[in-house]
C-alpha cells in the first residue's frame, strides 16, 4: 500500500463509450482535511503511474441511478441524502453531549434544525433541481478554492445546484446552495430570464444567510453568523471584493411590494418582468 492507496480507493474502472475516460473515485473520508490541490495532484499521479489512465473526469463514489429520487430531485451522486444523514448525526450528536452548556448548543442545534426544514420544503416543492458535481480542477489549481453554485436552466425549467469536486462532498457548500434554493421558493431571490443567473431581489442578506449557514455546518459550535461588512469585504484571490455589485437594500417579492405601493409607484409587476420567480 502506497502512502496513495490511503487517500482514494479506486472504486470502478468503466469506461462507458459515451464518457471516454470517465473514473469513478471514492476518496479516504479521513483525509479530507487535506488541501484538496495535495490531494488532486496525488490522484493525478497515481492514475498516470499505477493504472496508466489520462484523467479527464474525476467523480464522486458511483453513479446509481437509485440515487435518483422519484419526485423534483435529479441527484444522482446522492448528495441531499447523504447531506441529510449527516445533518440528523449531527444533532443527534450534539443533543448528546453532556458537558456543553445548552446556551452554546443552541446556536448550531437551530440551524441544523433550519437546515433539515428547508431541505424537506425544498423536496416536497413543485420546483425541479438538480445537483451536479463539476470537476473544475484546472481551474481551482489557480485559485485554490472551491466554489458552488446555483442557477435557473430556463429550458429545462430546473434549479441546478452545481459543486465543484476534488474530495470528499463539501457539505458545508452544499448547505450554502440550498440557502439559495430555499430563497428562490420563499421569494427572496429571482434569477434573469436571459441566462438563468443572478436576478434582482439578490441582495447581501440572501448572502448572510448563506454564508452563516454554510459556517455553522462547517464549524459546528464555533460557526458565527456573518455581518454585513464582512459579506461585502470579501476578497478573491486577486483582491478583488467578490460582492461589490450587491444590493445593499434588502430585496425580496414582499419587500420591494411593501417598496412599490409605500412610495405610491405603480406598476410593481414590471419590476420583476424579466426575472424568474417562484410562482405554483
Ligand atoms: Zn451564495
Amino acid at each position: 500500500m502506497n502512502q496513495y492507496s490511503k487517500i482514494l480507493e479506486i472504486k470502478d474502472i468503466k469506461l462507458p463509450a459515451s464518457v471516454e475516460n470517465t473514473i469513478l473515485v471514492k476518496y479516504n473520508a479521513d483525509l479530507t482535511k487535506d488541501h484538496p490541490q495535495r490531494i488532486m495532484e496525488r490522484l493525478l499521479r497515481n492514475l498516470k503511474q499505477d493504472y496508466g489512465i489520462e484523467e479527464k473526469e474525476v467523480k464522486y463514489g458511483e453513479t446509481n441511478k437509485n440515487n435518483f429520487d422519484k419526485g423534483n430531485i435529479i441527484d444522482p451522486h446522492g448528495l441531499l441524502n447523504l447531506f441529510l444523514k449527516d445533518v440528523k448525526k449531527r444533532k443527534k450528536n450534539l443533543n448528546n453531549e453532556n458537558e456543553i452548556n445548552a446556551l452554546v448548543k443552541n446556536k448550531p442545534l437551530s440551524v441544523y434544525e433550519d437546515t433539515l426544514n428547508e431541505i424537506d420544503y425544498i423536496k416536497n416543492s413543485y420546483q425541479d433541481f438538480e445537483f451536479k458535481l463539476v470537476n473544475a480542477f484546472s481551474i481551482i489549481a489557480k485559485r485554490n478554492t472551491i466554489l458552488g453554485g446555483t442557477y435557473y436552466d430556463i429550458d429545462k425549467k430546473r434549479i441546478i445546484v452545481e459543486l465543484e469536486t476534488v474530495k470528499n462532498i463539501d457539505f458545508a457548500l452544499l448547505s450554502h446552495e440550498l440557502v439559495h434554493c430555499y430563497q428562490f421558493l420563499t421569494g427572496k431571490i429571482s434569477f434573469n430570464k436571459k441566462d438563468g443567473g443572478v436576478g434582482k431581489l439578490y441582495d447581501v442578506y440572501d448572502e448572510i444567510e448563506a454564508y452563516s449557514r454554510e459556517s455553522y455546518i462547517k464549524e459546528g459550535l464555533f460557526g458565527h453568523d456573518y455581518s454585513k461588512n464582512e459579506i461585502l469585504n470579501m476578497k478573491d484571490n486577486f483582491g478583488n471584493k467578490i460582492y461589490r455589485n450587491i444590493s445593499k437594500r434588502e430585496l425580496s417579492i414582499s419587500s420591494v411590494k411593501k417598496y412599490y405601493t409605500n412610495n405610491l409607484i405603480p406598476n410593481f409587476e414590471d419590476y420583476l418582468k424579466n426575472e424568474i420567480i417562484y410562482t405554483i
